[in-house]
Parts: C-alpha cells; structure tokens; sequence
C-alpha cells in the first residue's frame, strides 16, 4: 500500500434531539481519536470507540451550542481526554442553562475547557493534522478544522448544504459568517468533502456553484 493512500476511521454520529453530526476520526495506527461535537448520546459515541478499540486523545467543540457541547463534561469524564474550543465562545458557554430553556431540556453539566482552539492551532492525529480556522459568525468563537489528509472539512453550523448557519442567535453576524467562507473556505480546494454540523456532506465546489447564499460573494 503507498503512503498517504490510507484513510483514517470516520464515523459521523448524528446525535441528540437537533441531530447534531458528531465526528469521531480514529488513526488505524495508534489507535488514537478525536471526537468533535459531542452533543447528545454520549453512550453511543463511546460504543463506536470501543467497537474500532480507539482511545479518545481530545475533543474538539466547534463552538458552544448546546447541541455541539452538551456531552462533552460526559465524555470528559468517560476518557480523560481533554477539551478544545475557541476562548471567543466562552460568554456562551456560560449560558448553557439559558441555552437549555430554549430547548427545554435539562441543563448538562459545564465542561471545563483545557485549551483553546486558535487560528493556526493544528491537532494531530496519527500523520494527519487538523487545522484550525476561525470562522466566527454563527457565533463569534466558531471554529473549522481543515485535514488536508483527508481532503474533509469539519464546518460546524459555518457552512450547510445549500444553506449558512443562523445569525439569528445572541453573538451571531451575518456579515462575519459570510467573510468566515468567502475568506477561510471557499479558498479550500474544490473536492473538499465538507460535513456540516447537521445534515448531509457536501464539497467546497458544490457549494460555490449552488449554494444561494454564497452566489454572487467574491
Ligand atoms: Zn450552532
């Protein structure tokens, strides 16, 4: 087999009652793995790591809605694993139970973040890296992760299939959200599978040509 052929465990998890894509990457190696956006369902997620015999080496939340973060203090406690979100998200981090009414659902527990996920910040993962961007704009401390390895970009609530995430919410802008893919997405290459916080995958180059809210955006 040639190097760099490989592709590393993917399993997208939709969890919780907004059915939130929870990615749980895992190196065939060193049997190490990420999980970003734990939501919901906490359960479910450790049944996948153990089913591929992964050992959780970080968690990643692409920003502080609840749907994103609301298992990430359980799935914490589960692996030891430490917590990585943008410092930009704190103040809605700190209203998880206000969050929660929205919702009406309990308020999960408050996870101690570890370290923040900044421009620049890359994450390894076997030989792969995960980059961060700073895509803010669905909320100001949004964040993407960029593997060029694998030729896949996590978007969050960034970037949807034929849609944008909401602005709508306290911290949203829809002109940031609109700077964040015109500046940091649309230059990924075109083949670029893109999974969204919810729904299904899409490319960067689908979303160029049909996207309605990105036409016309150069
Ligand atoms: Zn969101």
């Amino acid at each position: 087999m040639e190097a760099g052929n490989e592709r590393m465990i993917h399993e997208i998890l939709p969890v919780g009652v907004l059915q939130c894509n929870c990615s749980i990457f895992g190196d065939e190696q060193t049997r190490q793995a990420l999980v970003i956006d734990p939501g919901d369902e906490i359960e479910e997620i450790l049944t996948v790591v153990r089913r591929h015999g992964l050992t959780v080496k970080a968690i990643v939340i692409t920003h502080a809605h609840i749907d994103h973060i609301g298992g990430a203090h359980k799935l914490k406690q589960a692996t030891g694993a430490p917590v990585y979100m943008n410092g930009n998200d704190e103040a809605l981090q700190a209203m998880l139970d206000v969050q929660a009414s929205w919702l009406g659902m309990r308020p999960p527990e408050p996870v101690q973040i570890d370290a923040p996920a900044r421009e620049g910040d890359a994450l390894a993962l076997g030989s792969a890296q995960f980059h961060v961007l700073e895509t803010p704009g669905h909320t100001p401390g949004s964040i993407s992760l960029w593997i060029p390895a694998e030729g896949k970009l996590i978007a969050g609530d960034t970037l949807f299939r034929d849609s944008i995430g909401r602005t709508d919410l306290p911290g949203g802008d829809g002109r940031r959200i609109l700077r964040s893919i015109h500046d940091k997405l649309m230059p990924l290459p075109e083949q670029t599978i893109v999974i969204p916080g919810h729904g299904p995958n899409t490319t960067i180059g689908r979303e160029k040509r049909f996207n309605p809210f990105l036409q016309g955006l150069e």
